[in-house]
This record gives structure tokens, sequence and C-alpha cells, in this order.
């Protein structure tokens, strides 16, 4: 018997409509603050239709990580003006300036490579030399920027657009108003010192929306690369639902294979699990416990919130998630579905799994 598409497990469930109306709230919100969005789309693997709702609710560019996610979106006729997200590698130049209008680097090597595509091919590209405020991740230190910038400047073939910083990524240091204001004050510099119109000032990720709420974004930013809240609904920093947003614009099925009741204590000598951890065990008696279809190859069990109460979610191997459903409002049985939010990582895992299907409704 085949089972309709909208029933398939485990999958995604994706609100095209959702994910409209939170990047349109995420879209006046900036433009209140002179802010132009980029919506990223990464964590979809560059899905089209994801693209498509950004850009709907008013997104004025896409942005991606990957070289696969955009030449993908650009064979789907996605054709609004694109941001490579991460520094190509040098052997990916053509395709970069081939998909991408703009690319984030951070290497004179890199602006090279480019600028050498960009005259071969024919073709405009622009960059955004990324500034290391403190995070860690990629980016020139400040005290370098000029001088990269000046020489990035004088490679033939491509432009000099703008400047950015990326936060709360690897180190986790929060945006703020100083270190926004740092990406100013070189913009400045440029000027005065290089004679350098920088365009773009492309200030952070979703990391920064909750200074968008309170006005704190520096004014002459104008550009942020928003992902994670406009897809999730949520602040990022402290994960806060933020108000107006849809928190459930992606959806986690997976179906139960196995209930029983089990005690919640394993019987017999504790070494490692599956992937090295030694765990601890709260005796609750015995309970009734579900298995769903599912496990670490898909989803990352920590990301995952049921959508009722009463469900805890106990623990995955690579196939199999441990649930108890003791408490749950309704008896669970073998075929019944579970449904969940999910974390950014999970939501990355269940989009990156070939195993779990995404099922999209809406426009
Ligand atoms: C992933 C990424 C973003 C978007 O991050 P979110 O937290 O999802 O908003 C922005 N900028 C860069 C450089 C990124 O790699």
């Amino acid at each position: 018997m085949a089972v309709p598409a909208s029933m398939v497990a485990p999958r995604v469930e994706v609100s095209l409509d959702k994910i409209e109306e939170n990047a349109r709230v995420v879209v006046e919100m900036c433009r209140r603050s002179g802010i132009g969005v980029a919506g990223v789309t990464k964590v979809t693997c560059g899905d089209p239709e994801v693209a498509r709702a950004m850009l709907r609710g008013g997104v004025r560019w896409i942005a991606d990580s990957r070289l696969a996610n955009l030449t993908r979106m650009r064979k789907a006729g996605i054709s609004c003006e694109t941001l490579l997200l991460r520094a190509p590698m040098l052997g990916e130049a053509d395709e970069a300036v081939t998909v991408a209008d703009m690319s984030l680097i951070s290497s004179v090597e890199t602006a090279r490579a480019l600028g050498e595509a960009a005259r071969a091919r024919g073709v405009q590209h622009r960059v955004i030399l990324m500034v290391d405020v403190g995070d860690l991740r990629e980016g020139v230190p400040v005290d370098a920027a000029l001088d990269v910038a000046g020489r990035m400047a004088r490679v033939e073939g491509i432009r000099l657009h703008g400047i950015g910083t990326n936060v709360a990524c690897y180190g986790g240091v929060m945006p703020t108003r100083e270190n926004m204001s740092v990406l100013l004050r070189l913009r400045d510099r440029a000027r005065r010192d290089l004679g350098i119109d920088l365009e773009v000032i492309s200030g952070g990720n979703s990391s920064s929306i909750p200074l968008v709420r309170t006005g704190e974004v520096p004014h002459g930013i104008n550009q942020l690369r928003i992902g994670e809240s406009m897809l999730l609904g949520r602040d990022v920093t402290y994960r806060r639902p933020l108000p107006g947003m849809h928190l459930d614009a992606f959806v986690f099925a997976a179906q139960a294979i196995e209930v029983a009741r089990k005690p919640s204590v394993p019987r017999g000598e504790i070494g490692q699990d599956a992937f090295g951890k030694v765990r601890t065990f709260r005796d609750k008696g015995i309970r009734w416990r579900a298995i769903l279809a599912c496990g670490r190859q898909d989803i990352d069990p920590e990301g995952l919130r049921p959508l009722e109460s009463g469900i805890d979610v106990l623990g995955a191997s690579s196939d199999h998630l441990i649930l108890d459903v003791e408490d749950a409002d309704r008896e669970i049985r073998v075929g019944d579905e579970v449904r969940f939010t999910m974390s950014y990582g999970c939501l990355l895992a269940a989009m990156t799994s070939p195993y779990v299907h995404k099922v999209v409704t809406g426009r």
C-alpha cells in the first residue's frame, strides 16, 4: 500500500507560509534601522522553495555558505543577488563568480583567484572583506583590515564592495554596539586614507536581532545575514521565542516501532554507550517507553522538543530514538507518529539526512 507523501516518515514538514511570515517580520524590523536582509538558506541545503518564501517575505539577497547550494538555487530559477558566505576554495573561484554576485572573503589569495575567474568569464564580482572583531572564526584582525582592504582593492577583476563581521559562531562572542562600530570606523578610515568607498557594512547574523529590536544597531550598518531567527523564530543568544514569529515553520515527525513498559535504569555493568559516553540514569521505576524509527544519522536528540506535553526524549543511537511516554496525554501505539520542533543543529542534521523526507506545504 502506497503511503501518501504527507505521511512518509521520518520527515521534516516545511511550512513556506510560516517562513514567509517570519521573513516579513525580520525584514520590517531591520528596515526601520536602515538594514537590508540577506536570507540565509544553508540549513535547508539551499532549498529553492525556502529561498522563494524568504524573497516573498522581502529579503533583498539570498545567502548560502556552499556553492552547491547556490548552484541548486540558480538552477531552480532563483535570480536575485546572492552572497557566498564562506570563502570559496581556490579551485572553486570559477563556480563562485558564476553563481554568486558577492563573496565574503578574508584572504588576498582568494581575491586574486576570484579576480582571475571573473575576468575569464567577463562577469562582475564583488567581495566583502570579513573582519574578526573577537569571535575567532573567519576574518582578518581589525588592525590588519585596512592593509588587506587596500590590497584587495587593487586586485583586477573584482570590486571591494564592503566589510563585514561574524560573531556568536565559534567563540560565542555576543554582538554589541561597540564591536559593530569597529566596522564603521574602518569604513571611515578606508574612505579617508585609501579613498575606497565601502558600500555594504555587513554587521552579522541572527545573533544581532535583539539589538535590532532595541534599536541599538549603530547607524550605518546596512546589512544583516539572517538564517536561524527567520526559520525557527528564535533569538539565538538565549533561544527565546521572538514575538510575532512562528516557531514551527519546520516540524520533525517520526513513527513508533516499539512501545513497551521498561525499567528506567539499564541492567548490568555500565560502560560507554554507542557514542563513547558514560551515562547516568535516574530511577523513575517502570515506565512506558516508545522507540521511533530515526536516530543520530537524522537528528540531534538534544535538539528535539516534542509538540505535545508529557513526552521526554531519553536519547538516541544511530537509528533508534527513545522516548518516555508514560505521562503523554494519549496512548501511543506502534505506527503512531510523534512530532517535534527542532534546534538549529537538529534541523541541520534532519535537512541534510537523505533518510529524512522533506514535505513542503504552502505556496
Ligand atoms: C550561517 C551564517 C550566517 C547566518 O547565521 P544565522 O545564525 O543562521 O542567522 C550569517 N553569516 C555567515 C558568514 C554565516 O556563515
